[in-house]
């Protein structure tokens, strides 16, 4: 019986994600096209939450993703338009959204990750450049538009904020980000690292209870001065940076340059030295025996090693002679 112990897989969810198998793909020199189907025919209205199973019609979205193997990678996705089957529902036709993928996009949303995190330390011609040797196909001014279209949803009833200065720009300008504790994601960037922009912001969001910020007094003045009831604490970031820096400073205080112990002991000053001639092991060497007979060959006579280029006469070798007379003198 043939036990098969490796079956190959089926299962393409790591590339999209659940709903999404593979069907095909072509490939060349310098692209992969992977075309991809959802698995379930059906899908919930947008507007009334309602399963519906009625297609409408199917297109194809192509959309770039990011590089497989440093090729422009593309996925062909068949999309479905379904009617909405519930007779009181404002929406009639709706299309299903691909959860790798905004609506209207030609990029994936790991893709466009990938754009900005590139683009962050580098500027839009050179992150273009560069993400074309990798296998992205993106202009400098796509890239711009991605930066223009990143909005911060700010949350006037946010209570825990987090509050940290950002450098922009390789640490040419700086801003205060602030962001929402629960799920670090951003909510406003304010110009500067000074305490005014963000008195102004605080007294606009005057729910705020608890601060996580960094050691910045610029800041903790602003938020004391607009919400003394606020509570305000270091993150863990900045609580390791303050402890280590106190740590630092004792340590420089309180430690000696040089610590001295001696059998397990540690001294106030350095031990005295002790000088004791090191010997070799007599019985060691007593219990060698050494064979120093001369070898002999197959016939018993006594092999004669020498050096015929050793002439004894040569200037070289006088030279030398004369050289250890001196020395030993
Ligand atoms: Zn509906």
């Amino acid at each position: 019986m043939i036990v098969l112990r490796y079956i190959p897989t089926q299962d393409y969810s790591f590339l999209l994600d659940e709903n999404h198998y593979v069907y095909d793909h072509v490939e060349d020199e310098n692209s992969l096209h992977i075309y991809i189907k959802s698995q379930k025919h059906g899908c919930n209205c947008p507007a009334c939450g309602k399963i519906s199973t009625k297609l409408h019609a199917t297109y194809r979205r192509k959309l770039q993703d990011t590089p497989i193997h440093c090729k422009q990678t593309f996925i062909h996705a068949n999309v479905y338009k379904y009617d909405c089957e519930n007779p009181d529902c404002s929406c009639e036709v709706f299309v299903e959204d691909l959860s790798f993928a905004k609506a209207s996009q030609v990029r994936t949303d790991a893709l466009n990750t990938l754009v900005l995190a590139t683009s962050m330390f580098l500027s839009n011609e050179g992150a273009s450049k560069v993400l074309a040797l990798l296998g992205v196909q993106i202009s400098n001014d796509t890239i711009q538009r991605l930066y223009d279209n990143i909005e911060f949803v700010d949350n006037p009833d946010v209570e825990e904020i987090g509050v940290d200065d950002v450098a922009i720009r390789k640490g040419q300008t700086y801003a205060t980000a602030i962001y929402d504790i629960k799920d670090h994601h951003l909510i406003a960037l304010l110009d500067g690292r000074e305490g005014a922009p963000l008195k102004e912001w605080l007294k606009t969001h005057n729910k705020v209870r608890i601060v996580a910020r960094d050691r910045a007094s610029a800041y903790a003045t602003a938020i004391s001065e607009i919400l003394p009831d606020c509570i305000q604490v270091a993150d863990r970031f900045h609580l390791l940076q303050n402890l280590l820096g106190y740590m630092k400073d004792i340590f420089k205080e309180e430690m000696p340059a040089k610590i001295y112990i001696q059998n397990g002991e540690v001294m106030e000053k350095a031990p005295d030295k002790i000088l004791r001639e090191k010997k070799p092991d007599e019985t060691f060497i007593d219990n060698l025996s050494y064979d120093n007979t001369p070898p002999k060959d197959a016939n018993g006579n006594e092999i004669v090693y020498d050096n015929k280029k050793h002439n004894l006469n040569s200037p070289q070798y006088q030279h030398h002679k004369e050289m250890r007379k001196k020395n030993s003198n």
